[in-house]
C-alpha cells in the first residue's frame, strides 16, 4: 500500500505505444551533443535514443525499481539515480544540453521553470506534458491558457505544439490527454530590461489575471504613473513579452 501511494506521487504513466515513443525521439533536432532524458521509467523512449552516436546520452530517474530495470535491460546506459529538480545541471554537463522525456506530470511546471533558469545551457526540449500544460506553454497572447510560463519561455524559445496523445496509450491511463511540444532556443541572449523585475511584473500580473494590470500590479507597491495607459487597461493574458518588457522599463525608470 505504501509502495503504491509512493509510486503514485512519481507521476508514473508508462507509454505503451511504440510508434509514439519513436515519434517523440524523432522530434529532436540536432542542436546539442548532450542529451538528458528525464524519467525514463522502463525505457520505452530510451531505446530510440540510446544508439544515436551524435549525443552523449544520459538519463535521470528517481524510482529505484525503474533504475534496477534499466541497469538490467540497458547495461550500457548512463543512468543517474535521482531527482531532476535537485540536479545541478552546470555541474553535470558542460554547456549545451537538450532535454527529452515523457515527463512526470506532477512536476511539469517545475521542470519548465528549471529550463527557463538554465536557458543559457538548455538549447532544446522535446517533451510530453499533460495537454493543458502543453497548450499553456505554446499559447499566444489573448488566449485563455496564456500564462507566466508562456510569456517567460517564449522570450527565449521558439515553441511548437507538435501532437496530441490519447490517454489510452499509457499504463495506467492518466485522467487527461497529453501532448508533445518542442522548445528550441532562439538567438536572444538578454532581454532589454531588468529581468528580475520582469519576472515579478509577469508573476504579479498573472496572480490576478482577471483584473486589469492597473489593479493587479498595485501589489508590486511601485508607482504605475509612467506606465502607458493602453497597457494598464489590459489584463496580463493580453500582453506580449515585449509589452511586459515595456512596463518593466517604465517601472525601472522611476
Ligand atoms: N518515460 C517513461 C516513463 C514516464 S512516467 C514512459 O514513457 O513510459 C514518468 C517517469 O518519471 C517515471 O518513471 C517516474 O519514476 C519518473 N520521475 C518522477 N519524478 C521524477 C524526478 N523528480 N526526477 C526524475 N525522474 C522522475
Amino acid at each position: 500500500m505504501e509502495r503504491v501511494r509512493a509510486k503514485k506521487q512519481l507521476g508514473q504513466h508508462f507509454l505503451k505505444d511504440e510508434s509514439i515513443a519513436r515519434r517523440i525521439a524523432e522530434s529532436l533536432s540536432n542542436l546539442s551533443h548532450q542529451l538528458l532524458e528525464i524519467g525514463p521509467g522502463m525505457g520505452v523512449l530510451t531505446k530510440y535514443l540510446i544508439d544515436n552516436k551524435n549525443y552523449d546520452f544520459r538519463v535521470i530517474e528517481i524510482d529505484s525499481e525503474s533504475v534496477d530495470y534499466l541497469h538490467t535491460y540497458y547495461p550500457t546506459l548512463n543512468i543517474i539515480e535521482g531527482d531532476f529538480l535537485r540536479m545541478d545541471l552546470p555541474q553535470t554537463f558542460d554547456n549545451k544540453l537538450s532535454i527529452i522525456g515523457n515527463f512526470p506530470y506532477n512536476i511539469s511546471s517545475q521542470i519548465l521553470f528549471k529550463v527557463y533558469d538554465h536557458r543559457d545551457m538548455v538549447v532544446e526540449v522535446v517533451g510530453m506534458f499533460q495537454k493543458e500544460v502543453a497548450e499553456r506553454v505554446a499559447a499566444h497572447p489573448g488566449s485563455k491558457t496564456y500564462g507566466i510560463l508562456s510569456v517567460l519561455l517564449s522570450a527565449y524559445y521558439d515553441i511548437e505544439y507538435l501532437f496530441t496523445v490519447d490517454e489510452h496509450v499509457f499504463n495506467p491511463p492518466p485522467k487527461v490527454k497529453s501532448a508533445v511540444i518542442r522548445l528550441q532556443r532562439n538567438g536572444v541572449q538578454h532581454l532589454d530590461c531588468d529581468e528580475q523585475l520582469l519576472l515579478r511584473v509577469v508573476k504579479t500580473g498573472f496572480n490576478q489575471r482577471r483584473k486589469t494590470l492597473r489593479n493587479a500590479l498595485k501589489a508590486l507597491g511601485m508607482s504605475l504613473d509612467h506606465v502607458p495607459e493602453n497597457l494598464l487597461s489590459q489584463r496580463a493574458e493580453q500582453l506580449s513579452v515585449e509589452q511586459f518588457i515595456e512596463i518593466t522599463n517604465t517601472l525601472s525608470a522611476v
